[in-house]
């Protein structure tokens, strides 16, 4: 981190992010809270971060002009999103304490280079083979079919993957994807789905947040629960480990999420570690990890802050069980009703929600808008809260 922290004097000291998405903008608000001033590298005028920073640098993420200025007004900088070039970050750190390194954020934005990884850590993934020629397609192991043909850079939110079952599927899915990079992942037997938030400091300390336990719909996450007894706990003792290791693997520095699938425990592919497979990594802040902002003493925002300005870590502690629903542009009405938005009035009138809006200006169908944060003092109050919230949001 910075050498030296001069927090709450005359001084002020800037954090830095690259990106100016939600992930961003809660990362300014925690850190601002803390008494730091944020600075915000992204080309749009409108991004939700940009828009609340002290220092707004609106470039392209590439731009050796707009990273030397984001760079003379930042202390150190960090990322809110995975697809920042990592030339860009290895330019910051010429002059700059950048965390997470250019070099972990590159292994996170490939796929290919993700699963050798999480092999390398001794960590089980989906059974897969990387495409980048016509001889990889023809050679294909007929056992990964059914499965997932994923485009090895450049997915979110279950963008750039297509589901094929057969080698003449595979085949025009690939030509469809305009033959990039690609790996095909065997499709698995889920039973469910959780996620892990570590955070990791330069010296290798190392907490963690709960394990989350996942809903996705549509390739998009829509429901986080957490709460006492929400994971088995030896799974979730396996999964915190295992996260701790993707992460020191890399010499992480920063928050880092990871994702698992959950199988049968005799499923042969998670054999290694007793029904869990590791899917992927993203080396910021997670959606999954929002409850924390209301339902544990320290969020994975906190965390952040914590890791880039050389603060102390501490283990969070969970106060309350929660579910968080994340609040899609879907949700908007579209017939101008109630001022075209959501009822938010009737869903903050239930004791023990949270809501977090991003400030986007459109709502689009599948964007991501916000997300409501349901506390309370059981799982069973809280499910009532969310499922009440979810009737009245529609
Ligand atoms: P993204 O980067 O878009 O989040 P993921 O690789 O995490 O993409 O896939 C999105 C979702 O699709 C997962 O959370 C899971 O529900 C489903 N999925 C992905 N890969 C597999 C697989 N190999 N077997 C079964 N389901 C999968
Ligand atoms: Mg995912």
């Amino acid at each position: 981190g910075p050498k030296e922290l001069t927090l709450g004097g005359s001084q002020e000291m800037t954090l830095g992010v690259m990106g100016g998405g939600q992930l961003g903008r809660m990362f300014a608000h925690a850190a601002q809270q803390m008494g730091f001033f944020t600075a915000v590298l992204d080309p749009d005028a409108t991004s939700p971060a940009g828009r609340i920073s002290h220092h707004h640098v609106q470039t392209a993420y590439t731009d050796a002009e707009g990273l030397a200025r984001l760079a003379a007004v930042s202390a150190a900088i960090t990322t809110e999103f995975e697809n920042v070039p990592a030339e860009a970050l290895n330019q910051l750190a010429q002059s700059r304490p950048v965390a997470p390194s250019g070099a972990a954020v590159a292994i996170a934005q490939d796929r290919a280079a993700e699963k050798a990884h999480f092999v390398q850590c001794g960590v089980p993934c989906a059974p897969y083979a990387v495409i980048e020629t016509a001889e990889q397609l023809a050679a294909i192991d007929a056992n990964l079919l059914p499965g997932i043909l994923k485009t090895a850079r450049m997915g979110y939110d279950g963008k750039g993957q297509v589901r094929v079952k057969t080698p003449a599927e595979l085949a025009a899915a690939w030509a469809d994807l305009k033959q990039v990079p690609c790996v095909l992942e065997k499709m698995l037997p889920l039973q469910w789905e959780c996620s892990v938030i570590v955070a990791r400091g330069a010296e290798g300390a190392c907490v963690n947040l709960p394990v989350q336990r996942n809903l996705h719909r549509d390739g998009i996450l829509a429901v986080t629960e957490v709460y006492e007894g929400n994971v088995p706990p030896a799974l979730a003792e396996r999964a915190v480990a295992a996260a701790k290791s993707i992460a020191s693997g890399v010499n992480y520095v920063g928050v880092l999420c990871v994702e698992f699938f959950v199988l049968e425990e005799s499923h042969p592919a998670a054999a290694g570690l007793g029904g869990l497979v590791v899917n992927e990594m993203a080396p910021r802040p997670h959606n999954s990890g929002h409850y924390s902002m209301d339902a544990c003493d320290v969020s994975q925002f906190h965390l952040q802050v914590r890791t880039l300005a050389g603060l102390p870590l501490v283990q969070p502690r969970q106060h309350s069980p929660s579910i968080m629903l994340n609040l899609l542009g879907d949700i908007w009405p579209q017939d101008g009703r109630n001022g075209g938005v959501p009822d938010w009035a009737s869903v903050l009138a239930l004791p023990g929600t949270h809501l977090h809006l991003y400030g986007k200006l459109d709502a689009k169908k599948g964007r991501k808008m916000g997300h409501l944060n349901v506390t309370g003092a059981t799982i069973e109050q809280v499910r009532a809260t969310a499922l009440e919230a979810a009737r009245i949001l529609g």
